[in-house]
């Protein structure tokens, strides 16, 4: 990787921990005695999923999805689709979906639509990121990391063609890496 093809650093590694870490209290109070599933996103959510649960004072359940997203291009198609879907039963538990953005909104809105016919108590969103200025539809995460500008990130769990996920921060790639494709 070169990293000449990071524009900027956006959130670093001390500012992402210690939001995690508030985070993971604040809902850890709101769930305090409730039978909760962290549902996280793949892939991009990865990072974010495995520091938000351990900073979980509450006992938790976790499970993952994977839905389609934007593959090597850097626009949404605004099609979803699931690719792998939850092992265990959301009936009757308080559900939370951990995501890494919310862009449009339409990933969350076909999450919730396809999760509230599982019949759980409650579904509600923690992402990192979101990116209100690109909205589609009304979506609003319940619990959120970061407002960030209209910008392609990268890093934290978060790809550009499967490629960034492992750096410790998030940062904005430089526009030529995916305008030259
Ligand atoms: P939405 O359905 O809200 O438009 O899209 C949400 C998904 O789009 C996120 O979970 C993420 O996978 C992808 N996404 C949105 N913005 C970015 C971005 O800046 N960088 C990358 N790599 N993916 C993004």
């Amino acid at each position: 990787m070169n990293s000449n093809n990071i524009k900027e650093i956006l959130l670093t590694e001390l500012q992402i921990k210690n939001k995690v870490r508030e985070l993971g209290k604040e809902i850890s109070q709101d769930y305090q005695g409730k039978d909760l599933v962290l549902v996280g996103i793949l892939k991009g959510a990865i990072c974010f999923f495995s520091d938000l649960m351990r900073e979980m004072q509450i006992p938790v359940n976790v499970d993952f999805m994977a839905v389609s997203s934007y593959g090597n291009a850097s626009q949404t198609s605004g099609a979803v689709r699931i690719l792998k879907d939850l092992d265990i039963s959301v009936e009757g538990r308080h559900v939370l979906i951990v995501e890494d953005i919310v862009d449009t909104g339409l990933t969350l809105t076909y999450l919730k639509h396809n999760l509230r016919a599982r019949k759980p108590s409650s579904i509600k969103v923690v992402a990192l990121l979101d990116k209100p200025d690109r909205r589609l539809v009304d979506e609003k995460p319940d619990y959120l990391g970061f407002t960030i500008p209209d910008e392609f990130v990268v890093g934290y769990g978060i790809d550009y063609a499967e490629q960034y996920r492992s750096l410790p921060y998030v940062a904005v790639l430089a526009p030529a890496v995916y305008q030259h494709k």
